[in-house]
C-alpha cells in the first residue's frame, strides 16, 4: 500500500537542506566530527535532555534533529483541534514554567511555541543540527565510541542519547484497494493544509485521541464526514477553561502561585492510578464516562453503539465536549465498523458491508510504538540492531538503557508511557538520569557506562510483574500499549513517584563501567543490588 503518510524528513529530502543547522555545517567527505554527547530529537525529551546536560558543565553536545524546528511531535501534528489533554501548568518542563498559558489545556500551537521559546531562552539552539537525520549509530569497541551516519555526514561521539519520541511514525491499517483512492489520502500527524475540505465527503477512520479532536474541529468545513469506528473510546468532559489576567498575573509576578497550581493538579493525576492498577477502582471513571454520554447522545441507538464492552483505562481515556454533538449532526455518519476495503475508485467499505463515498481519507490510525522504530538504526559492535538484540522482549533498565549497548540511553524507551499524567513528568526524571550519570561519571574517570545484564533483566521482571492485574491488561481491550503478544511494553505500570524515586537514586554502580584508559570492569555490587531490589521496587 502506498498512502502518502511518510513524512517529508526523508534522508533524501533532509540532504543538502542543512542550510539552518546552527551547529555548524556537515563536515567534509571522510572527516568524522567527534563530540562528546550526541542527543537525537529535539522534543521535550532532547530539549530536557541537552537543558540538564549543560546545566551540570556537559556542553559537547549536538543534537540531530531531522526537522527544520524543535517540538517534536507539537511541531509534526498541525492537525485542526490538535491540543493537549493534560493541563498545561503540568504539562511543561519543570525548570521552564509558562506563566502566560492562555487556556488550561493548551492548543497545539501554542505548546510549539513554548517549545521555540525554550530552546531560545535557555540557549539550546546553538546545540542543535537542523534538517539532520540519524540513518544509522553503531558502537564502537575499540575506540569507545559512536559511530553515526546523518543524513548530513558522519559524527561520532562518546554517548549517544535517543529522544526520537515514541509517537513519531504514523501507522495506516493495510486496506485492500487503497491503491486505487481517487482522492486525497493523508494521516493526521501529517497534515494535508493544502487539501482544502470544504464541501468534500470526508472519512475519518479511527476514534483514538486525535480522532476525537479532528472530528469537531472539521465538521463545520466539510460536505459530509464519515467516521468509521473500530473499537468506541471512553469519553469524560474537558473541563477546559481559558485563563484570565488576573490568574496569570499572578502566576508572572508570585511564581510560588504557578507552582502550588502544577503541584496540585499533578497530585489530582496521581491519585488516579490505583483506578488503572486495579480494575475494581475504575468504577468512579466509568460513572463519569457513562454519564457523560447518557448526557450528550440522548438516541439510545446511538448511544449504544458508542458505548465501550471494555473497562475505563484500557485505553486511553478521551476528553472532549463537542464530540459526542458532532456525532449527531445530519450530516455526519458514524459507521461502527472497521475500515475494510475501498472499491470503484472511491467507495470505502466496512467489514459489515456499509460503505460511504467520499473525496478525503484522513487516518487517525495512530502511532507504531511497539516496533520502536529508532531501534532499527541503532547498532551494537557486532552489528546487531538494538531491536534485533532483543526479539520480542524489548526491555530496559529503568526503560533506558539496554545490555549490550555502551553509552546509549534513551529518553522514553520501552514501559514509561502513562495513562494517567503528564509524559512531561516521565521525560523530565529519565533526562535528568542520564546527566547525572554521565556528570558522575565524567567526575570518576568512567568512559564506558552499560546496562548490567542481571539487573536489566530483574527490572524487566519487576515491570512485568507490576504490569499483571492492571487495567491495561486486564481490561478486556486491545491497545498500542500492549504488542502482539499482550504484553505491556510500552506503559509504566505504576505511580511517577515511584519511577522518579528509582530514576533518581540510580548510579554509576548500579551499572557496568570502563574507566578510561584501562578495561578494568567495575561490577555493581551484589548489596547494591539488593538494598533496591528492582522487582520489589517497582510494585506500585
Ligand atoms: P490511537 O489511539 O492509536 O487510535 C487509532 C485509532 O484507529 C483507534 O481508534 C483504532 O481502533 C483505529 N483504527 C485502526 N485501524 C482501523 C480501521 N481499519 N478502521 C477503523 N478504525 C481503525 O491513535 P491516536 O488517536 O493518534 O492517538 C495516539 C496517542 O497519541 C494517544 O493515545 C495519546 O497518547 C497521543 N495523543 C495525545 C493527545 C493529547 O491530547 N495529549 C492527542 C492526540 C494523541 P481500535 O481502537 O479498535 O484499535
Amino acid at each position: 500500500m502506498t498512502v502518502p503518510v511518510v513524512d517529508d524528513h526523508g534522508v533524501g529530502a533532509a540532504v543538502g537542506a542543512a542550510a539552518g543547522a546552527a551547529a555548524g555545517a556537515a563536515p567534509p567527505p571522510g572527516e568524522r566530527r567527534h563530540v562528546d554527547v550526541v542527543i537525537i530529537g529535539s522534543g521535550f525529551g532532547g530539549l530536557a535532555a541537552l537543558h540538564r546536560l549543560r546545566e551540570r558543565g556537559i556542553r559537547d553536545v549536538v543534537v540531530i534533529e531531522r526537522s527544520n524546528e524543535v517540538g517534536g511531535t507539537w511541531r509534526d501534528n498541525t492537525y485542526p483541534g490538535a491540543a493537549c489533554d493534560v493541563p498545561s501548568h503540568l504539562y511543561s518542563l519543570s525548570f521552564a514554567p509558562n506563566p502566560s498559558w492562555s487556556r488550561t489545556f493548551s492548543p497545539q500551537a501554542e505548546i510549539q511555541d513554548y517549545l521555540i521559546d525554550t530552546a531560545d531562552r535557555f540557549g539550546l539552539r546553538p546545540h542543535i543540527r537542523f534538517d539532520t537525520e540519524l540513518v544509522s549509530a553503531r558502537w564502537d569497541d575499540e575506540t569507545r565510541r559512536w559511530c553515526l551516519e546523518t543524513s548530513t555526514g558522519p559524527l561520532s561521539a562518546n554517548k549517544l542519547v535517543s529522544a526520537a519520541g515514541a509517537l513519531v511514525e504514523p501507522t495506516v491499517p493495510a486496506i485492500d484497494g487503497i491503491d486505487g483512492f481517487t482522492g486525497d489520502i493523508f494521516h493526521t500527524s501529517r497534515w494535508r493544509h493544502d487539501v482544502d475540505l470544504t464541501g468534500k465527503r470526508v472519512a475519518v477512520i479511527g476514534t483514538g485521541a486525535s480522532a476525537i479532536q479532528v472530528v469537531p474541529a472539521i465538521a463545520d468545513t466539510v460536505g459530509s464526514l464519515t467516521v468509521f469506528q473500530r473499537t468506541p473510546p471512553w469519553i469524560v468532559p474537558r473541563t477546559d477553561r481559558a485563563i484570565s489576567a488576573g490568574e496569570r498575573w499572578l502566576y508572572r509576578h508570585i511564581p510560588v502561585t504557578q507552582r502550588l497550581m502544577r503541584s496540585a493538579i499533578y497530585a489530582s493525576r496521581e491519585a488516579l492510578v490505583p483506578a488503572f492498577l486495579d480494575v475494581r477502582f475504575g468504577r468512579l471513571q466509568e460513572t463519569v464516562a457513562r454519564r457523560h454520554l447518557a448526557r450528550q447522545v440522548p438516541d439510545p441507538e446511538l448511544r449504544a453503539r458508542l458505548t465501550p464492552t471494555y473497562a475505563v483505562g484500557c485505553k486511553r481515556i478521551l476528553l472532549s465536549n463537542d464530540y459526542y454533538p458532532t456525532l449527531a449532526a445530519d450530516h455526519v455518519t458514524l459507521i461502527d465498523s472497521a475500515l475494510d476495503r475501498v472499491s470503484d475508485g472511491n467507495r470505502l467499505k466496512a467489514v459489515d458491508g456499509r460503505s460511504a463515498e467520499v473525496d478525503v481519507i484522513i487516518f487517525a490510525t495512530g502511532f507504531d510504538v511497539q516496533g520502536l522504530p529508532i531501534s532499527h538504526r541503532i547498532f551494537d559492535a557486532d552489528g546487531r540492531s538494538l531491536w534485533d538484540s532483543i526479539p520480542g522482549d524489548l526491555t530496559a533498565y529503568l526503560g533506558s538503557s539496554f545490555a549490550g549497548f555502551p553509552n546509549f540511553w534513551m529518553v522514553l524507551g520501552p514501559n514509561t508511557g502513562l495513562g494517567h499524567n503528564s509524559q512531561v513528568f516521565m521525560i523530565e526524571a529519565q533526562a535528568t538520569m542520564v546527566a547525572d550519570l554521565l556528570a558522575e561519571a565524567r567526575a570518576a574517570g568512567v568512559a564506558v557506562v552499560e546496562a548490567d545484564p542481571d539487573r536489566q533483566r530483574r527490572w524487566s521482571d519487576g515491570v512485568r510483574l507490576s504490569m499483571e492485574g492492571t487495567v491495561w491488561t486486564s481490561g478486556g481491550c486491545s491497545s498500542w500499549y500492549l504488542d502482539d503478544d499482550g504484553m505491556g511494553r510500552a506503559l509504566w505500570p505504576g505511580s511517577t513517584v515511584s519511577f522518579w524515586r528509582h530514576a533518581r537514586s540510580s548510579v554509576l554502580a548500579d551499572y557496568r563501567t570502563t574507566r578510561g584508559g584501562d578495561d578494568g570492569r567495575l561490577k555493581a555490587t551484589a548489596s547494591t543490588i539488593n538494598d533496591r531490589d528492582p522487582v520489589q521496587a517497582s510494585k506500585p
